[in-house]
Order: C-alpha cells, then sequence, then structure tokens
C-alpha cells in the first residue's frame, strides 16, 4: 500500500517511519527547498530555518521516540539547559527556576532541543534511499473510491493508497479537503517569533539558561545554541491578531522598550524571521475518504501548551499503528482512521484545554499579573508546587506512559 505525505516535518516524518515500519511504500513532500545538514546549517546561522527555535521535548512524544529507538540519537542533540532566569526588561534577574524543578514538571523526562535538529533525527531515521521530495507540494485533491490522486505544484499527479497532511498549522491539505483555516482555528491573542544568531560574546554571557526578560504583554528568550551562536524566542501580545507586512520592524518596534543583550540580538535578526500567530486547531473530523490528518494540521496545542512536537510524533505512531492492521479498501483504511481519531482526540482536547487556561499567564498583560507569576514560579522550585503545577502546565497525562 502507499501513502502520500505532505509535509516533512515532525509529524510528517515520524509517521513515514511508522508507516515504512509498517510495509507501506511513503512519498513524503516538502514544500522547503533545502537539504540535508550543510543547508540546513547556513540557513539556521542566516536565522532564516523555519525550525530554528527551540522546543522542550517531553511527553507522549518522548515516549514515542524512545520506542522508535531513537532517544538516544534526541538526546545527543540536548541543549542540557540548567535552569530560566526571569529578567526586568533591563535586564536584572527577578525569579529563576531551576533544570530540577523543569524536570520534574515533566516527570524527569525531557529535552531541550532545536526544533529541525528533531527533524534531522526523524528524517536520518527514514534512511537515504526513502522518498522525500523537496521543493513541492500539493495543488488539488481528487479522493475516488480505489485511491486518492494528488496533483502536484510541479505538475505532475501522484496516485496512493492514502494521503496523510502533515503540512502544520496553515494545511495545504487541510484546505484542499477539509475547507479554509478560518474555520479550524483559535487564536490565543499573542503572537510569536524566533530567529538564531551568531554573536560569540552574547553566546557566552547566556551561559546554559534561558534568560526570559518580561514587561506587561511582552516576553523575549534568549539561549545559547553554542560558544557563537544563539536563539531567540519572543511572544507578544497582539489583540488584532494581524499579521505584519514587516516583521522584523514590528519586532524591533515592539520590544524596543527592553535593554540587556536583546537591542543588540535585535539588529542581527533576518527580515523575515519565524513570525507567526499563537493559535489552536481544532478539527472536528480528522479524516476524510482516503485523506488524513496530523499533527499541527488538525490538533495544534499552541506553544501555550507546549507540547506540539510531542504530540505530534505520539499522534504519528497511533495512525501508523492503526493503519498497520489495516488493508487496502476505502472502508478498513476508513476505520482505522476513526480509532486513531478516537484514541488521539481526547488528549488533545485536555492539552488544549490546558493551553487556553493557562495563556494569560504565559504572557501576562498586567504589571501585577507579572508580579503573580513570578511568585508562582519562586514556588515551583519546591517539590510540592511542582506536582500541584503539572497538570497545567503539561495536560493530564505528560508523565509515564501515554494514553494516546
Ligand atoms: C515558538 C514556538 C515554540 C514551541 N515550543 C514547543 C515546545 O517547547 N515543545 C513542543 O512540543 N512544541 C513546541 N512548539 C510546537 C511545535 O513546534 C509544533 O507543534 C510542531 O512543530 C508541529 O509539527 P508538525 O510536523 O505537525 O508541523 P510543522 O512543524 O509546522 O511541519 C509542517 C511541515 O510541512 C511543510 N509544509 C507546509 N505546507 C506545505 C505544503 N503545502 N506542501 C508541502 N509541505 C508543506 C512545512 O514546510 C513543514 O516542514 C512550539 C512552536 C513554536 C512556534
Amino acid at each position: 500500500m502507499r501513502a502520500i505525505v505532505v509535509g516533512a516535518g515532525i509529524a510528517g516524518l515520524a509517521t513515514a517511519w511508522w508507516l515504512r515500519e509498517a510495509g507501506w511504500e511513503t512519498t513524503v513532500l516538502e514544500q522547503r527547498t533545502e537539504r540535508g545538514g550543510a543547508a540546513r546549517t547556513e540557513a539556521a546561522t542566516a536565522g532564516t530555518l523555519p525550525g530554528g527555535y527551540v522546543i522542550d521535548f517531553f511527553g507522549p512524544g518522548y515516549d514515542a521516540v524512545e520506542r522508535m529507538g531513537l532517544l538516544d540519537r534526541v538526546r545527543a542533540h540536548d541543549l542540557a539547559l540548567e535552569g530560566v532566569q526571569y529578567r526586568t526588561p533591563r535586564g536584572r534577574p527577578t525569579a529563576r527556576m531551576g533544570g530540577e524543578a523543569l524536570l520534574r514538571l515533566s516527570g524527569d523526562r525531557l529535552v531541550s532541543l532545536l526544533r529541525g535538529d528533531l527533524e534531522l533525527v526523524l528524517r536520518a531515521s527514514l534512511g537515504p534511499e526513502a522518498d522525500v521530495r523537496h521543493g513541492v507540494g500539493p495543488v488539488r485533491v481528487d479522493p475516488g473510491g480505489d485511491g486518492v490522486s494528488v496533483e502536484l505544484t510541479d505538475g505532475t499527479v501522484e496516485r496512493a493508497d492514502l494521503l496523510v497532511g502533515a503540512d502544520g498549522t496553515h494545511s495545504r491539505v487541510r484546505a484542499l479537503v477539509f475547507g479554509p483555516e478560518e474555520d479550524y482555528r483559535r487564536y490565543l491573542g499573542a503572537h510569536t517569533a524566533a530567529f538564531l544568531f551568531e554573536d560569540p560574546e552574547v553566546a557566552r554571557a547566556l551561559g546554559r539558561e534561558l534568560h526570559m526578560l518580561e514587561a506587561p504583554g511582552v516576553q523575549a528568550g534568549l539561549y545559547r545554541l553554542s560558544e557563537a551562536t544563539g536563539a531567540t524566542f519572543l511572544c507578544h501580545l497582539a489583540p488584532d491578531g494581524a499579521l505584519p507586512a514587516d516583521p522584523r520592524a514590528r519586532l524591533r518596534q515592539v520590544y524596543s522598550g527592553m535593554g540587556w543583550h536583546l537591542p543588540r540580538v535585535l539588529e542581527t535578526c533576518p527580515p523575515r524571521p519565524f513570525y507567526d500567530a499563537v493559535e489552536q486547531i481544532t478539527v472536528p473530523a480528522w479524516s476524510r475518504p482516503r485523506v488524513v490528518l496530523v499533527g499541527d494540521a488538525c490538533h495544534a496545542v499552541s506553544l501555550m501548551a507546549g507540547q506540539g512536537a510531542s504530540m505530534a510524533v505520539a499522534a504519528a505512531e497511533v495512525l501508523g499503528r492503526e493503519l498497520a492492521a489495516t488493508g487496502p479498501s476505502a472502508e478498513r483504511i476508513g476505520a482505522a482512521l476513526a480509532r486513531y481519531e478516537e484514541r488521539v482526540k481526547p488528549v488533545i482536547e485536555a492539552k488544549q484545554a490546558a493551553g487556553r487556561r493557562t495563556a494569560r499567564w504565559f504572557v501576562p498583560a498586567s504589571a501585577a499579573r507579572l508580579l503573580v507569576r513570578r511568585q508562582a514560579l519562586r514556588l515551583s522550585s519546591t517539590r510540592l508546587a511542582a506536582r500541584v503545577m503539572r497538570p497545567f502546565l503539561t495536560g493530564p497525562d505528560t508523565a509515564g506512559r501515554p494514553r494516546v
């Protein structure tokens, strides 16, 4: 049986891995043109890589990569952060959350790494012979009784038993088959941005901590990646939601009141950094005949819930395992897709609800709220507080085995 997977991100590559394990032939289509490590490193240094931000990877996805035999390779990219240091806009330290507290919050199973590095590990796990095509995506989808035809941007037409839309929050597969993004997005009131920078002096000053400069409605995180490079993680409230035409100019304007190393880092911001609205995606039914969605395309939890990558890998495993036990008929594939959704959706709904609950604490809008959060963070270094806070931060079932 054959599947076309759209998106060589975390969900798409993990889905291809599980489908190949189950004996499916897979073709992965990726709109990005860069290939392999060298191009990735270049792009990362220029700050243009979409994966150029750090993710905390824990929970069900962490367990899933362990079952894939990839945990050591993923852990090899761990930035081994020693904690989060919160600071005033001018850089004065306020509260600190130690690395041990972070580990406890994740049930002692956490790795912090570049999103692109997780993709690299997943891509390598498919082997060089895997059919992964870059610079191409779908323009038309035609599901029929005995298969699905997909017309591609290069003018060719591919036919398969199943089309998997793993193409992220702004999924083209979803738009083509399920309808426009407006029907499925829930905006959480903030914009986020990230880019990588090269500056040995700043990198050295950052040490092994994430530094968060915070002011009402605005926060800017800085990490060190290596001796010479660092990463930013920016998030600010944006009530009207409209994305700016010039994201770099918007960032320089929104963060102009902040000091410490930030102005120098913002000087190096590329013209098109990663910049997007913080949103959740809720799709009432994740599949149509011969087409299914996985990852952010159908269940983005948003960075406020903090486990999108983890859930993408975990959901890919469930999808792959359900499809392993099926035959090529539309009915049997449809039944497997229904079981996949039935198993994963309740977990996603709980995490999305947790993300919405914590949204106003993620970027506090007022000085009073910032103060409350600071106190909570100070408390979080105790074992009891970590236990109490974990469900609010991560949803109900991130420790131990996944229930998906
Ligand atoms: C700033 C930030 C911080 C985050 N922090 C965390 C964190 O700490 N922990 C965590 O678990 N998650 C985190 N997330 C969420 C996580 O990054 C996503 O949930 C995860 O990347 C989703 O994976 P995905 O494969 O579904 O989608 P994506 O990663 O978006 O991948 C989709 C892929 O599809 C490709 N594509 C898109 N359209 C097409 C097309 N038309 N044709 C072909 N290919 C296409 C894209 O180029 C991309 O490669 C964070 C997100 C952001 C923005």
